[in-house]
């Protein structure tokens, strides 16, 4: 067991779903956890979210090796300000932000004389709220680590081992490389999203009851990512602005070359488009990163 002691500071999705795994899989490992929002303190003691929900996040990491800061990315900075008092010396301090580069710059400054090794468990679902955790969410899945240069071996490899017994599997990457990448895979899927589902609610010349009606034509799997968190969305593309803007200038100039083949009649690079992006599908079932069931395994 590669820690005694942990804090939760957020306890909605991922500050739930950790601490639910943690009592499922670590049962050894004491868990103390606190939110901002006192109904969500409330509703975490209710579903047993960590063993000891307490009022302040001073508290909270009285004792602690390990906190993990499970906050929007843009409020990461004020929680380790709240906890840098009454932070044990020698604690590890994480978060699971999904952009590590300006997280990792805010736990620098808000802690100089404490380790943080910045962490992305890629997992997690459109709910948000600390109903929405389940303690199955880091099954088989990624948690990026994105320790600065100067994080001692030991810390980094310890954490790691805690997220392989919660059931993730780790890499290691510098947080300028993990914010390309999760722009990609995340980041310009949400936007896009957002986008088509914002788009067609503006349309006048489609009426509202008909996008809802056709939804299962395609726009509803879009309705499932763009039902994300507001406030989480907002703070990712607030601070993971560079590689998000260098992505989507890339993703434009692809769009603007379908926009071309088809005003073109050209239907080889359509196709050819088609048949590539099958395959990424097919490799991601191989991969045990989706299920391979039709149309997400829904019920018809
Ligand atoms: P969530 O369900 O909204 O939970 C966040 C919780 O943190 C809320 O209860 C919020 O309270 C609370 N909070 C905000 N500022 C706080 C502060 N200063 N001190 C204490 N609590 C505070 O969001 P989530 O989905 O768990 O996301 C948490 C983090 O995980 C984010 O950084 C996100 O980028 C990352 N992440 C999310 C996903 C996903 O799919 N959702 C996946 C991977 C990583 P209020 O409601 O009062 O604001």
């Amino acid at each position: 067991m590669s820690f005694s002691r942990v804090a939760i500071i957020g306890l909605g999705l991922l500050g739930g779903s950790l601490g639910l795994a943690l009592r499922e899989k670590l049962p050894g490992v004491e868990t103390f956890g606190y939110d901002r929002d006192p109904a969500t303190r409330a509703r975490a003691a209710e579903r047993g979210l960590v063993a000891q929900v307490v009022d302040s996040a001073a508290e909270a990491v009285l004792g602690c090796d390990l906190v993990i800061l499970c906050v929007p990315v843009g409020a990461m900075q004020e929680a380790a300000r709240e906890i840098a008092a009454s932070l044990p010396a020698g604690a590890i301090v994480s978060d699971v932000g999904s952009s590590k580069r300006s997280v990792q710059q805010a736990l620098a400054e808000a802690l100089p004389d404490h380790v943080a090794i910045p962490a992305h468990p890629v997992a997690g679902t459109e709910q948000s709220g600390p109903d929405a955790g389940f303690p199955s969410l880091f099954d088989g899945r990624w948690c990026i680590l994105t320790p600065p240069a100067n994080a001692p071996q030991d810390a980094v490899e310890r954490l790691a081992e805690l997220w392989r017994d919660l059931g993730a599997r780790v890499e290691i990457m510098d947080a300028e490389h993990h914010d390309l990448v999760l722009a990609v895979t995340s980041h310009i899927p949400h936007l896009i999203a957002y986008t088509i589902v914002g788009t067609a609610s503006d349309m006048e010349d489609v009426t509202r009851s008909e996008v809802i009606k056709y939804s299962a034509g395609g726009f509803r799997d879009f309705t499932r990512i763009a039902a994300s968190d507001p406030v989480m969305w907002r703070d990712v593309f607030l601070n993971n602005r560079d590689a998000v803007l260098e992505m989507l200038g890339r993703f434009t100039e692809d769009l603007t070359a379908l926009q071309r083949a088809i005003r073109a009649g050209d239907g080889d690079t359509l196709h050819e488009l088609f048949s590539r992006t099958r395959d990424i599908r097919r490799s991601i079932i191989d991969e045990g990163q989706d299920d391979a069931a039709p149309d997400f395994g829904r019920d018809h």
